[in-house]
């Protein structure tokens, strides 16, 4: 395990902690709404509302669940800028606002019990 590995898909963050935001935000998409339970092969990754290329970091405040392939269309877009795109694409502005909101705001808990920052 060297340096590339770090920047593989998956390993920048602990199973356990990525698991409690996928918890935390229902196994659904913030972006699209789609969700592990609708039964259609959905691949949920992590996103980062505040790009690390705009100084966002890994705390949950700034991670919330998205499936891959709103994940693999926003790219290093700002979270506002994406919004606009996926209002194109048909949903709702303030639905997808709050939901990062919701996602966000909530405290993330993993199902032992413990607390994530
Ligand atoms: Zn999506």
């Amino acid at each position: 395990m060297g340096k590339r590995s770090r920047h593989q898909v998956g390993s920048w963050i602990r199973k356990e902690r990525r698991k409690a935001i996928y918890e935390r935000d229902g196994f659904r998409c913030v972006y699209c709404g789609c969700s592990i339970f609708d039964g259609d092969g959905v691949r949920l990754t992590l996103d980062h509302v505040i790009p690390k290329s705009m100084g966002g970091g890994n705390e949950c405040s700034n991670l919330v669940t998205a499936c891959h392939e709103c994940n693999s269309m926003r790219q290093d877009y700002s979270v506002r800028k994406f919004i606009a795109t996926l209002v194109r694409r048909g949903v709702k502005r303030e639905t997808v606002r709050r939901r990062i909101r919701n996602a966000t705001r909530r405290v993330c808990k993993s199902a032992s019990g413990r607390r994530y920052k």
